[in-house]
């Protein structure tokens, strides 16, 4: 199962201070919602591009439950799950931000990730409903950028509450974010 948090580190902070040792994880398995204490279980490690459109490795923390056996990973929330490119630079691209290093470097990426955010944002808006905070966008092409940006302070804490309330991904839904249950 894949948890996002919220992280006070830039990635590359993260990446310098090896952040993924830090991280402690919940004290209630968020898969089969027992109260118990996950076991660190190693790592991953993924890539991310920074805004300055350098390529930054992550390690992500992974722990288990000893209950479910299932694993737990903890994203940092500048990160997107499955996807290179972050919050920050897919919300940099939606505003037109054309000349910044990240979003000029990994432009046709950038226009495969805003056709996945519209393709989903019909079943997103569906299951969200006015969870954001906001009355959902009635016209998604006009009114779906809008809303997420209203919704939060930046796209990464949209996303991050996404899939920590709503157990949906920005541009999909996912096994990984659905908990088993008891
Ligand atoms: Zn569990």
């Amino acid at each position: 199962m894949q948890r996002i948090f919220r992280s006070p580190w830039s990635p590359e902070a993260y990446a310098a201070q090896e952040a993924h040792r830090q991280i402690v994880p919940e004290s209630v398995c968020p898969s089969c919602a027992a109260p118990t204490k996950l076991w660190r279980h190693g790592r991953y490690e993924r890539w991310l591009v920074s805004v300055m459109g350098a390529l930054v490795r992550l390690c992500i923390a992974r722990f288990l439950c000893p209950l479910c056996r299932r694993t737990i990973s903890y994203l940092p929330d500048f990160a997107l799950s499955y996807r290179l490119l972050g919050p920050d630079t897919l919300a940099a691209f939606m505003d037109g931000q054309h000349e910044r290093p990240d979003v000029r470097s990994h432009h046709d990426l950038l226009q495969g990730y805003a056709r996945q955010l519209f393709g989903f944002a019909r079943e997103l808006i569906r299951t969200v409903g006015a969870g954001l905070g906001l009355a959902p966008p009635l016209c998604v092409e006009k009114g779906l950028w809008p809303w997420l940006k209203l919704a939060g302070d930046g796209l990464a804490p949209v996303a991050r509450r996404l899939v920590m309330t709503f157990s949906i991904g920005l541009l999909g839904r996912y096994q990984c974010h659905q908990p088993r249950g008891p």
